[in-house]
């Protein structure tokens, strides 16, 4: 959450309420105007507050255009049905709710098949907010198994410098040192070998992205655990990877059944999803799962009797709703494998059309194309000096499109990009009409002097 103050000024007037918000004298809404920034001292009808609400809320952007964010925006109504009937329930209360608890268990147990666990009844798991709560409790895993190998020292954990922000999170609540693999030229992700020669007797483990945030390229998980099999041959060390499949665990199974990057590699510990991005479901969902009992050290493991039963839970959280959960587990149950390929192949042959749209206009050129995770990011061609990315990433808002613009990390600062993700939901249509949009704008831009300054693009995050 964005870490809020205070109003920077008092109220200087109470909300403005019209007289039809009242709900049967219309004149009494408007001798009920509340303050803005503290509790109002008496309560509203609920059609004026809800008006008020609601009317406020127009103002933020449409979802469905949101080009930056990796979040479904979409679900069929009968999901959205489910969503409410389970809204009350709290996904801690177990012994309250057991078959919430249940469907839970299911999922699990379907994403330890698709991930190709060796013995699924023996993989464990759970639900969480996202993949950021599930990265923290894998990396917490890690540290747990590192720590009891190791006195002394400080822990580190390796990875690429194109991993999501979660990871340098992670690093700094729980004091890992982050060991972070570079950039080089047209290498956006990590590298085994660089990765490898970061690890020492220290290092808890390495994170391999199945989906990078920067540009959808996988990174390389099979060569990385090769790297490391090479790596424990020389110096005896036996580091574990963890996979940050937020995008791609849910993406390579349906569309890339050869490549091996999951529990396949006895060398992948630990696997985390996020429900809500390419799990095609609402926000806040996200999915941890480790290979099997000794890759979740036991201590972590919670069991509390409070609300009756004994459940063991493994999370950060205490309170959660469920229909998140239920609503995967529909989603699941609803598209099966068959179901899940075709929507991904649609989102995947919007995003590679698209990115070839884009790369025949002449004045971009793509870093990826979307044939892995279905998003790319492109930057200006090399000649292109009216303009630049940020510059096309503000025109492009004026048409209601929220496509993101950024720069790279070292060693590739240089480089300033676009990104589109493709949803379930962003179709040939919509695309189509954005590469309008793009197309309108070109002559303009080019009749730029010169780029218009990157200060008013830069409130676009990217970091979804
Ligand atoms: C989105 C993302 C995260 C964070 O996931 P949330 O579900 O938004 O918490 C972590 N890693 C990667 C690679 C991501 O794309």
């Amino acid at each position: 959450m964005a870490l809020h103050k205070g109003p920077d000024r008092p109220d200087q007037r109470p909300a403005s309420v019209n007289p039809f918000y009242g709900e049967a004298n219309p004149v009494g809404g408007m001798t009920e105007a509340p303050p803005q920034h503290r509790l109002p001292d008496s309560p509203l009808p609920p059609t004026t507050a809800y008006q008020l609400v609601h009317d406020e809320l127009m103002l933020d952007g449409n979802s469905r255009l949101n080009l930056a964010t990796f979040v479904t925006t979409w679900m069929e109504p009968q999901a959205g049905v489910l969503m409410t009937e389970c809204r009350d329930k709290n996904m801690i209360d177990k012994d309250e709710y057991p078959r919430t608890a249940e469907l839970e268990r299911r999922c699990v147990a379907m994403l330890a098949d698709l991930w190709n666990a060796p013995d699924p009844s023996a993989a464990v798991g759970c639900s969480t907010t996202g993949s950021s709560e599930a990265c923290m409790l894998a990396g917490m895993a890690l540290k747990r198994r590192w720590s009891k190998r190791n006195t002394g020292g400080r822990p580190n954990l390796v990875m690429g410098v194109n991993v999501q922000v979660c990871w340098e999170k992670f690093c700094n609540f729980w004091e890992v040192e982050a060991r972070m693999v570079p950039m080089e030229g047209g290498r956006y992700h990590l590298d085994p070998q660089v990765a490898a020669e970061l690890c020492d007797e220290n290092t808890i483990g390495v994170v391999g992205v199945l989906g990078s945030t920067f540009d959808g390229s996988y990174e390389p998980i099979a060569d990385l655990c090769a790297a490391l099999d090479a790596f424990q041959e020389r110096t005896g060390l036996d580091i574990p990877v963890h996979v940050d499949g937020a995008s791609g665990g849910m993406v390579a199974p349906f569309l890339d059944e050869d490549l091996v990057w999951d529990f396949r590699l006895p060398r992948v510990a630990s696997i985390n999803t996020s429900g809500h991005k390419y799990g095609l479901v609402y926000p806040g969902v996200g999915w941890a799962l480790w290979r099997d009992k000794a890759a979740l050290p036991e201590e972590l493991v919670f069991r509390v009797n409070y609300l009756g039963g004994d459940m063991p839970t493994f999370a950060l959280n205490f309170s959660r709703p469920g229909a998140q959960v239920v609503a995967q587990y529909y989603t699941f149950l609803r598209l099966g494998r068959e179901g899940y390929r075709a929507v991904q192949q649609a989102s995947r042959d919007v995003a590679n059309r698209l990115a070839g749209h884009i790369e025949s206009l002449g004045d971009f050129e793509l870093l990826t194309r979307g044939d892995q995770l279905p998003v790319f990011a492109f930057t200006t061609a090399p000649d292109v000096k009216a303009y630049d990315v940020f510059d096309v990433s503000r025109r492009l808002r004026e048409h209601g499109w929220l496509v993101p613009a950024y720069t790279f990390p070292p060693n590739r600062e240089d480089l300033s990009v676009l990104r589109v993700v493709c949803r379930n939901g962003f179709s040939t249509d919509l695309a189509a009409l954005l590469m309008d949009d793009l197309q309108r704008l070109l002559p303009e831009l080019r009749r730029q002097q010169h780029p218009l300054g990157r200060e008013a693009a830069r409130a676009t995050a990217f970091h979804h």
